[in-house]
Order: structure tokens, then C-alpha cells, then sequence
């Protein structure tokens, strides 16, 4: 027992067999995208479990995610690829991890950085072949590369890698095919220049699965590591990894013409027993779902009602008869009925990332495979349900 309210349970065993099929997918390489906490899983654990289901590499997007794989004795490569001009670039080098540059700037950073550590800094050249988002622009490419290309010759660093990002990879083919061209370009200029990057790497989740030309030497695979399908209507025989739950701790029946949570924004059109859980925004819920999203209580869906709080959301249960106890699922693989992620990424507008990311510290995640909230807890003596006596 954890006396907690609420628990994301992580089943390790997903993540590992979710890489066998991406590796499965590739003859390339495959590096395991743990940034942001592991997607909210828990960077370590699914780390772990991503090396021993097939993972190569381990990308994350900063400096403190690749020092915590590091200083939790991960040795496999790790590559991080957000930096500024704050970032501890003597640190990365000590802790031997590469990292992506896309600004002469930071070049001399990372130069300076090595020089002071006393060995070579591993950098990744960032190419933007049409995100538009970070890397070179094609027009800024040819300085970048004279620059690492000198600080090469100097000894300071080495070009390991050559590296874009796919902006259309789950929705347009003909976008990948313009991408992948840019990067051949970018790539042949390099080694024009004198590099000779080991590793070439483009293709994310949805294009490890669809785009094998954009494959080269490594694919970065992040959702598809949790277990979301990376491509909308398409199936690779993907798992969910996380099971969020939660338990009813209070109900009331209500009758018709009841106004919930604020604003009222959500009034009872018949008497209804409610169901309160206690996750809020605070906790990932977002907060316009009201009305659309749904839990698993009592062995069917029932839905949100009234404005989520901050800390807390109001269930409408119907005629079910609930107790303060009664497991709620909130997101999971979908076995028992549950929303998933997508569902939810649904709900919300938005993309199962940001519901996965979204889930807040105040939640404990549990790698045991197991968590504390699969069988019912009742409380000692309670009362009958006002469901029942309501209902008459
Ligand atoms: C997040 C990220 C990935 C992983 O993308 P998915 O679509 O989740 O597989 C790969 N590369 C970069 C640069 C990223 O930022």
C-alpha cells in the first residue's frame, strides 16, 4: 500500500517488446527517444527496458536528461539535442554523451567545452530539411560544416553524426520524399567538406514503420516506444505502456436541474448519482474535456461532466451503484474497455504525446508491472451508496 490517490503503472514488458517491433521494422539501428521523463513513463526504467527489448541508443532533448541516464549507470549512447548557450557543455563531454549542434555559436561552445575537458566532444550536425523548426538552414549549412570541419582538424571534436527531422512523417509521403532529398544533399556536401559522420539518422516513430528509405544508419523512435501507434488508422501491433488509475472517493446522488463543478458549466438533465475522482489539470486531465472524455468505473465508460478542476473531476455514474473506493481507470492499453491515449489525445484536440507528457509529478509512476489500485478497497463499515437509496 502507498496511500497515494492515484497511480501511472508502467508495464516494462510493452516497452521492450514495443522496440523488438521497431527493430523489427529496420535494419538500422534503434535509438529509444526518452526525453521529457520517458514520454511521463520514467526515463530510467523505460531506458532499461528500451536497451534490453533491442535499443541502441537513448535520445533525450537536454543536458539534465542525459546526465540523470548517466548518473543512473546507463552506458549505452546517448545523444542530447537542445542546447543553448547556458548549457554545460564541458559536462556532457565528461559524461561521454553526444550532442547535436546546428549553430556555429555552440560550436565554439562544445569546442571550448572539450578542449577544457581534455578529449574530443561526439557532435551530431543538425540539418533542417524543411521543418523549419531547429537545425541549419540549407543556406547555413556550408558554414556549420566548414566550422566543425576545423575544430575536426584541431582535434577537438569529431563529426559522428549527420541528422534531420521528418515534420510530415504520419500524414505525407511527399513531404518525407522532399526531406529525404534535402538531407542527401546536406549529406554529400559534408562529406565533400571532408567529414565522414558514421551516423545518419532521420526517421522517427511513424517513419520507422513506413518509410524504410529514411532509415540510413539509426531511427529515433519515440511514441511508438510507449506503445501509441505512430500513424493514424494504421497498426503495427503496438502496446500501450501506461495504465493511469485512480479510485471514487465520494459520491452523491443528485437530482435533475444539478449544476457541477464551476461554472455550472454542466447542469443534471435527469437525478444521476455523481462519482468524484481525484485527478485534475494539475494532474494531466485536461481541462476541457468535459462533456467528451471518459473513465472506466464499475465495467463501463462514464463520462466526465462539469469543468475538471485543478486537483480534482467530477464523474456522472448514472444509475451504476458506486462506492468511495471503486477503481477508476483513466487511460490505458484498452483491454477491460478503458480510454486510451489516443482516445484521449481525441478528447482534447491534441496528440497522445501531450496527454502522456502531460501526466504530473503528483502522480506516482510504478514499474512493477502491478500498482496498488487493481482491486477494489472498500471502507470499513461504510454506509450503503446513495446511488441505491436515490434510486428507490
Ligand atoms: C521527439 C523526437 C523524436 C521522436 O519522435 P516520435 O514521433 O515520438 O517517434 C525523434 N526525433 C526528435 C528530434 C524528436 O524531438
Amino acid at each position: 500500500m502507498t496511500g497515494e490517490l492515484a497511480e501511472a503503472v508502467v508495464d516494462l514488458a510493452a516497452i521492450e517488446a514495443n522496440v523488438g517491433r521497431i527493430a523489427g521494422a529496420t535494419t538500422a539501428a534503434v535509438m529509444a527517444v526518452v526525453k521529457a521523463d520517458g514520454f511521463g513513463h520514467g526515463a530510467v526504467p523505460v531506458a532499461r527496458a528500451a536497451l534490453a527489448g533491442g535499443a541502441a541508443w537513448l535520445g533525450v532533448t537536454s543536458a539534465a536528461e542525459a546526465l540523470e541516464l548517466r548518473r543512473a549507470g546507463l552506458t549505452a549512447p546517448v545523444l542530447s539535442w537542445l542546447h543553448g548557450p547556458r548549457t554545460d557543455f564541458a559536462a556532457l563531454a565528461a559524461a561521454d554523451v553526444d550532442v547535436s549542434v546546428a549553430a556555429p555559436e555552440l560550436l565554439d561552445a562544445v569546442a571550448a567545452a572539450a578542449r577544457a575537458a581534455g578529449r574530443p566532444a561526439r557532435v551530431h550536425l543538425k540539418i533542417d530539411t524543411g521543418m523549419s523548426r531547429h537545425g541549419a538552414t540549407a543556406a547555413g549549412w556550408p558554414e556549420l560544416v566548414a566550422w566543425a570541419r576545423k575544430y575536426e582538424r584541431e582535434g577537438v571534436l569529431a563529426v559522428r553524426g549527420v541528422w534531420s527531422h521528418l515534420a510530415t512523417a504520419d500524414s505525407s509521403p511527399s513531404g518525407v520524399s522532399a526531406q529525404t532529398a534535402a538531407f542527401g544533399e546536406a549529406v554529400a556536401y559534408a562529406r565533400d567538406a571532408g567529414l565522414e559522420p558514421e551516423l545518419l539518422h532521420l526517421a522517427n516513430s511513424a517513419a520507422a514503420f513506413t518509410a524504410p528509405h529514411t532509415h540510413f544508419d539509426l531511427v529515433r523512435a519515440g511514441i511508438a516506444v510507449y506503445g501509441v501507434e505512430p500513424v493514424p488508422g494504421r497498426a503495427f501491433g503496438l502496446r500501450p505502456a501506461l495504465t493511469l488509475r485512480t479510485e471514487v472517493i465520494m459520491t452523491k446522488r443528485v437530482p435533475a436541474g444539478t449544476g457541477v463543478s464551476y461554472q455550472h458549466t454542466h447542469v443534471t438533465d435527469q437525478p444521476t448519482t455523481l462519482a468524484l475522482i481525484p485527478l485534475g489539470f494539475a494532474d494531466g486531465i485536461p481541462r476541457g474535456v468535459d462533456g467528451r472524455a471518459q473513465v472506466l468505473l464499475g465495467g463501463r465508460r462514464s463520462p466526465i461532466i462539469g469543468r475538471v478542476a485543478m486537483d480534482q473531476c467530477v464523474v456522472d455514474a448514472g444509475d451504476l451503484e458506486v462506492r468511495i473506493g471503486d477503481p477508476v481507470t483513466v487511460l490505458g492499453p484498452g483491454d477491460a474497455g478503458e480510454p486510451t491515449a489516443a482516445d484521449w489525445a481525441a478528447w482534447a484536440a491534441t496528440n497522445p504525446h501531450e496527454i502522456l507528457t502531460g501526466i504530473g509529478t503528483r502522480v506516482p509512476r510504478h514499474h512493477d508491472g502491478k500498482g496498488t489500485f487493481t482491486a477494489d478497497v472498500r471502507v470499513e463499515g461504510a454506509l450503503p451508496s446513495c446511488a441505491t437509496e436515490g434510486k428507490r
